[in-house]
């Protein structure tokens, strides 16, 4: 033996262990679903986790036992995240927003035992508690509530749970390859897939974060995640706060512009992360009340295309930088960032600006490619579209209950996605492939047309979908919801493409809808859509 390094398992344990310790007095702001805002540090939380391990332990929960949570983001959502992955327990973060027979199918499948829940979601738990097959503790996360503890017989309350639990609780070492969290995936068909992380996965996942040149959280930093914690673990900002004991700010469950707003200026917010109809709020209310948004330094984007007219915005109005993002549930999310490389300092301003406005490249710890229909790799020259393929350290190797055989091909995870890349590694998604506009053998990219139909200033929010057509088998066609108090007519709203791409990529329509129809993550369902609309163009 020539001589040898330590070899410790990768725990999600040793995050909140080393925030407690060194970043211990580091603010926690937390917006509570009770009302009124509690500031507490990552001592408290790293005191409280240890408080919730030790309670879970003593309820004779199995190792593995899953912990479904249905809650905001807030402090007592930050403890459950850490104290039950860190006692060897798995956390389930589950979207209120599914529909119920979701809600029943998704923590069924689980086989969940204790469940979390919000004080929001009290009424939606009473309705489908019969039907949760495994369920044996439901826990308030509140104090003691007897209007809640009616409505819900056997109710349990967070405060009381940890008060029994021992601050002093030792963090157990366990194999680094335990599963620690679970995560469906918001899935528009069929039904929800879980995504089991490891405490390996989820620490390497924080270190690719905390790269300079990915998201780069810095213990100066105060974070705001916007994303909300049941859509892949808040894009792992928990976890990669704690390991370099960033501030917080968990907003709880108002997202509305002008909460959003007033968080970012009373608490000196440097960083907020979240999806763009999100950011769509904040600007038009920071506008209306003339903030300068002044703490903020970057925003992370991702989740779907963050238009190129908002990046704009943040950057010339607001001196913010946008950074773009893209990942998905099966990716923990983190796949690639936009950051700028050191050539292109050397380029006009204009396209610097223009390469900021991709998906960006693969972090450390993730590989992708873009493939033909034949599986092979396609040049990556900006150009050549394919569909994009990803391995790497933190990414899926099998669904929930499934194999590697059923979830990956060559050992290649399929995203979905049909992306270009150029020799520098950056991507662009054009489209979902069952969303690509395929007009006379040709793609047309319908989230390039949504980026220009978005920045009409008489449009709220914009899709484009592939409508039938006689002729060239499909043509994009936009749906468009207008802004309020404004009436654009069809030619006004198509001249905004004029210039901008090439004619025949044009939408040969424009129809007019309400509200676009999104599923619980924000996305527009495109599926829906095309149902409705899809049959416009044909005689
Ligand atoms: P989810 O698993 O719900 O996070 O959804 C993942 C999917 O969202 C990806 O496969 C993409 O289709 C889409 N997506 C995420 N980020 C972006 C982005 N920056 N630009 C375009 N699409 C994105």
């Amino acid at each position: 033996m020539l001589g040898q390094m330590m070899t410790k398992p990768l725990l999600i344990s040793n995050l909140i262990a080393h925030a407690e310790k060194n970043h211990g007095g580091a603010e926690i702001v937390s917006v509570n679903t009770g009302g009124g805002v509690e500031e507490t540090n990552w001592r408290e939380v790293g005191r409280n986790s240890r408080r919730l391990a030790s309670a879970l332990t003593g309820l004779g929960l199995g190792p593995q036992a899953r912990c479904g949570t249905i809650a905001w983001n807030n402090r007592r959502h930050l403890e459950i995240y850490f104290g039950t992955s860190g006692g060897g327990f798995v956390c389930h973060t589950i979207n209120p927003r599914l529909f119920p027979e979701q809600l029943v199918y998704i923590l069924n499948h689980a086989e969940d035992k204790v469940l979390f829940i919000d004080k929001t979601f009290v009424p939606l738990i009473a309705g489908i508690r019969d039907q949760l097959e495994h369920l044996e503790h439901l826990v308030l996360m509140e104090g003691a509530d007897d209007e809640a503890a009616k409505a819900l017989p056997g109710l349990k309350f967070y405060d009381d749970l940890i008060a029994e639990g021992d601050p002093e609780y030792d963090w157990p070492e366990m194999d680094e390859l335990t599963a620690s969290s679970l995560c469906y995936t918001s899935g528009t068909t069929g039904n929800p897939k879980g995504v089991l992380y490891s405490h390996r996965s989820t620490v390497l996942h924080s270190f690719g974060i905390n790269i300079a040149d990915s998201v780069g959280i810095k213990a100066r930093d105060v974070v705001l995640p916007v994303v909300p914690m049941f859509h892949v673990n808040a894009w792992g900002s928990p976890y990669a706060c704690a390991m370099v004991g960033a501030r917080m700010v968990m907003p709880g469950p108002g997202l509305d512009g002008a909460s959003l707003v007033s968080l970012i200026d009373t608490y000196k917010v440097t960083m907020a992360l979240g999806v763009p109809t999100i950011w769509l709020g904040l600007l038009g209310e920071a506008k209306k009340v003339g903030s300068e948004l002044s703490s903020l330094q970057s925003t992370v984007v991702g989740g779907s295309a963050c238009p190129p007219s908002m990046i704009e915005t943040f950057r010339e109005r607001y001196g913010v930088d946008t950074v773009h993002a893209w990942g998905m549930t099966e990716m923990s999310p983190v796949g690639t960032i936009n950051k700028p490389l050191a050539k292109h300092g050397a380029l006009p301003e204009a396209e610097q600006h223009r390469l900021r406005e991709n998906q960006g490249r693969p972090v450390f710890g993730v590989e992708l490619e873009i493939l033909d229909d034949d599986g092979k790799p396609m040049p990556h020259d900006g150009k050549a579209q394919g569909d994009l393929v990803t391995r790497g350290h933190w990414i899926l190797d099998s669904y929930f209950r499934s194999t590697r055989e059923e979830t990956l091909t060559d050992g290649w995870f399929d995203t979905g996605d049909v992306a270009t890349m150029d020799e520098d590694g950056y991507i662009t998604i054009k489209d979902r492939s069952k969303d690509i506009i395929k007009s006379g053998g040709e793609w047309i990219s319908s989230v390039e047309l949504e980026n220009i139909a978005i920045a009409h200033p008489k449009l709220a929010d914009a899709a484009v979908i592939g409508a039938r057509h006689e002729k060239w088998d499909e043509r994009p066609v936009l749906v468009a919801v207008k802004a309020e108090g404004e009436d654009p007519a069809e030619d006004e709203v198509l001249a905004i493409f004029e210039g901008k791409i090439a004619k025949w990529q044009i939408p040969d329509r424009v129809v007019f809808t309400d509200v676009l129809p999104r599923n619980a993550t924000g996305k527009v369902l495109k599926r829906n859509l095309r149902e409705e609309f899809g049959d416009v163009l044909m005689k």
